[in-house]
């Protein structure tokens, strides 16, 4: 003990020398990240680094910070894909606007358990003004509320949960259908199994030439399960599919899911931020015609993780589900106290909406709505450029800032199609010049898009498909 007395004497040194290394962080990280485009999108890390790390062992008088500073930087962020890389183009890139990153570092400093009002008023307060713009956005009224979550995933478990407990009776859940279609994310799917649905009760509506929900298909369906004495409670559509930006038909469907009473829950983890984009907006003008909303903000609002946000039409849902303490139920002058432990899964987290905020305001409406755009004008230039080529066959047209395509010849046969069309993703992956992957539309394997970088230059475009067309000539 004593000895742990006199090492605390050095500790005001310890914290000294910390800030310095910080501070020396901050300079370094931008130094790398100068130039990001003549970097490769990817590095996965090898074998003889993942074993040098996997050894390092903690010791019992530990390790200096340099060397530790020096092993995380050179050895672990180095492998990573760079999901904000202008030439990034797999999953749902995430391009973070740098005031982000300062609203996370200095939240990160302060440290404030977001959980509730008493402990964090001044976050509260900020969340809770940003909830209600963010809701005010979507075209929701003075009832409607949400929660800031980890991701999508999370905001879609979030809208599960508080759909079983609005419209299904506890002992009834055995009986308990939703609907959703071949599209949805399987983050839904995950969703569906822990509220107690499975595989057997999630019924996929048909969707058309466009990969959209077919309303009648849906109206059918509930039909046919009501007949069966199943209880239909829930459906699902998506504003902007993970897979090709598609927007289901939120207006009919909402619909439908009135006439039988259903809740219905729009994914728009990727699309909702459409929302506050200029020239787009419209796409999704009915989004609030959901009973809930999922929004990343990590994705298409320049945040870095985690950050997005579950939102609801009717505040005492997320109340219904979420708090032990029924007198919130009646307490709604005091909605802007409300602790958020009582709206959501989470006690103890990070203020994770004040880095949006500091964007938001930072930023303006202004700027947000043109970096929405360009993602969109750029998969739109994609589409122009691949068609001048008649050897691309556009599988999905841009929409929402996605683009499928693939190599065709008529003479080919499917299988051989889609062999060619891997390969193309490899090679490009390979050449860490640019990062497409591959996804399935109809059985065809095809190259997908995704263009929300507003770093991502026409040269980085017309680059990128010439290289993909070297590499044909070379595969074939
Ligand atoms: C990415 C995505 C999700 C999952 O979001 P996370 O933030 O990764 O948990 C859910 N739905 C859709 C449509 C998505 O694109």
């Amino acid at each position: 003990m004593l000895q742990y007395f006199m090492a605390r004497n050095n500790m005001e040194e310890n914290v000294m020398k910390t800030k310095n290394y910080m501070k020396q962080f901050i300079d370094t990280y931008y130094d790398r990240h100068q130039n990001l485009d003549k970097q490769p999108v990817i590095e996965l890390i090898n074998d003889q680094t993942f074993n040098e790390l996997s050894d390092t062992v903690i010791l019992e008088e530990g390790r200096s910070l340099p060397e530790l500073l020096s092993i995380i930087e050179e050895k672990v962020y180095a492998n990573r894909l760079i999901l904000e890389h202008p030439r990034n183009f797999a999953f749902i890139p995430a391009p973070v606007e740098d005031v982000s990153r300062l609203g996370d570092m200095i939240n990160t400093f302060y440290n404030p358990n977001a959980c509730g009002w008493y402990a964090s008023s001044g976050t509260a307060c900020i969340e809770h003004a940003l909830i209600n713009w963010l809701c005010e956005q979507a075209g929701y009224t003075k009832n409607a509320s949400g929660i800031i979550v980890s991701g999508g995933s999370m905001a879609n478990l979030t809208a599960a949960i508080t759909a079983r407990d609005t419209k299904i009776q506890p002992d009834q859940i055995a009986k308990g259908v939703v609907y959703i279609s071949n599209q949805a994310h399987h983050s839904i799917n995950k969703s569906l199994h822990i509220i107690g649905i499975p595989d057997d009760r999630i019924r996929y509506i048909n969707t058309d030439d466009n990969l959209k929900i077919i309303p009648d298909d849906l109206d059918k369906k509930i039909i046919n399960d009501k007949r069966d004495g199943l209880i239909p409670f829930l459906v699902i559509a998506t504003a902007g599919s993970t897979n090709a930006g598609v927007i289901d038909p939120l207006h009919e469907i909402a619909l439908i899911a009135d006439k039988h009473d259903l809740w219905f829950h729009i994914d728009g983890a990727f699309g909702a931020s459409l929302l506050l984009s200029g020239e787009h907006k419209h796409l999704v003008n009915r989004i609030n015609s959901a009973d809930s909303i999922t929004w990343d903000a990590h994705k298409w609002l320049f945040q870095t993780y985690s950050c997005a946000m579950l939102l609801v039409k009717n505040r005492s849902t997320l109340l219904h589900s979420f708090s032990d303490n029924a007198e919130y139920l009646a307490d709604a002058q005091k909605a802007d106290h409300t602790d958020f432990w009582d709206l959501g899964i989470e006690l103890s987290h990070p203020a994770r909406g004040m880095k949006l905020w500091l964007t938001l305001q930072n930023l303006g409406t202004k700027q947000i709505a043109q970096k929405i755009d360009f993602g969109v004008y750029t998969a739109e230039y994609t589409q122009q450029v691949i068609c001048n080529f008649n050897h691309w066959q556009i599988v999905t047209p841009a929409q929402t800032a996605i683009i499928n395509f693939r190599y065709y010849h008529k003479d080919l046969s499917a299988e051989i199609l889609n062999d060619i069309n891997s390969l193309l993703s490899e090679k490009i992956v390979a050449s860490g010049y640019a990062q497409i992957m591959t996804t399935k539309i109809n059985g065809a394997t095809t190259l997908r898009m995704c263009t929300t970088s507003p770093k991502t230059t026409h040269q980085d475009i017309d680059q990128t498909i010439s290289k993909l067309n070297d590499f044909l000539n070379e595969v074939l």
